[in-house]
């Protein structure tokens, strides 16, 4: 760990981060709607008045550079400083698993895996209420931060992406492959509705811990699933699962004996997402990854695929 990740951590992921995070979402609360959606077109907007502006007086590239910089500011003091923090693993102490134990655990836990859909109704998995999700799996999110020694954000409804006239955005986002995303310049945590069979908790925790301050894809899927795992929900903790074994590889899976109906389930999910599959999807993954790697995030758009590891270095570690 650098020194500049130690302080970032210390003053402003768990210190000054936290209200100013909270202070936009409690703003962003007043609203019925998503800010963080009109923030999309409002942002390209303002740097093209700008340009507009500016260009009238002949300094047009001068007024979207100065805007452009205002932005970034407002972004990294808002949040974008997460991105540079003490990585997760190190502060959770986790560390490798050798392969032994590794394949253990992953056996052991397909076992469970499949005890924990016997619980749950047959076929695939249930899309269940955005807002009954929220209220329900809050709880058990506080107490997993706080576990952990994290602060977590005050309790503002997640926000969904726009219904009725405007129902071309969610399409659109999920044409992209969109299944939620956190604004950084309002606070907000929404989901793009609708979701995936089962997915629903696990996009929704996972937005939850990027308005916690884990701007890591890896890390804020990690939290989600050590959320969903501490819930007494099946269907919750169900979810956490499906996020686990789905980005595995199928020789890990065909190794740990995972059921077929758990992969059904998987399956399920995938069927979903091809259903919105375009040719918008491919260009806005590149844009996302040039986005996380100018972030810092060294493996781009792949580190949703490390969750799983350090997933296994969580369960590894808590002993399951
Ligand atoms: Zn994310």
């Amino acid at each position: 760990m650098s020194a500049i990740q130690a302080f970032i951590e210390k003053f402003y992921s768990t210190g000054v981060g936290v209200p100013i995070a909270g202070a936009l979402s409690w703003v962003s609360s007043w609203v019925p709607f998503s800010l963080t959606y009109l923030s999309l077109f409002l942002i390209p907007l303002a740097l093209f008045a700008a340009f507009a502006l500016g260009h009238r007086r002949g300094f047009g590239l001068v007024s979207v550079a100065v805007v452009a910089v205002v932005l970034y500011g407002f972004f990294l003091l808002a949040w974008g400083l997460n991105y540079r923090r003490r990585p997760l693993a190190e502060t959770l102490a986790l560390g490798p698993v050798n392969i032994v134990d590794r394949a253990l655990l992953l056996r052991q836990y397909a076992v469970s895996t499949e005890e924990l859909r016997q619980k749950l109704p047959k076929g695939c998995p249930r899309v269940l209420d955005l807002g009954e999700t929220d209220r329900a799996v809050y709880p058990f999110f506080r107490k997993t931060l706080e576990s952990y020694r994290f602060p977590a954000p005050a309790y503002h409804p997640v926000k969904s992406s726009p219904a009725g006239v405007f129902s071309f955005v969610s399409t659109l986002l999920l044409k992209m492959g969109n299944s939620g995303i956190y604004g950084p310049f309002t606070g907000e945590a929404n989901v793009t509705q609708p979701t995936a069979p089962g997915q629903l908790p696990f996009t929704l925790v996972h937005e939850r811990a990027h308005q916690a301050g884990f701007a890591s894809e890896t890390e804020a899927s990690v939290i989600a699933f050590l959320t969903l795992e501490n819930c007494d929900d099946p269907e919750m903790r169900y979810s956490g699962r499906l996020a686990f074994w789905g980005p595995l590889s199928d020789s890990d899976k065909k190794f740990a004996g995972l059921s077929q109906g758990v992969q059904n389930d998987i399956q399920c999910g995938w069927d979903f997402w091809m259903k919105y599959r375009s040719a918008i999807e491919r260009p806005t993954r590149l844009i996302y990854d040039y986005y996380l790697k100018a972030q810092g995030q060294k493996r781009g758009i792949k580190t949703y695929d490390d969750a799983s590891e350090l997933m296994i270095r969580a369960l590894a570690r808590a002993g399951k």
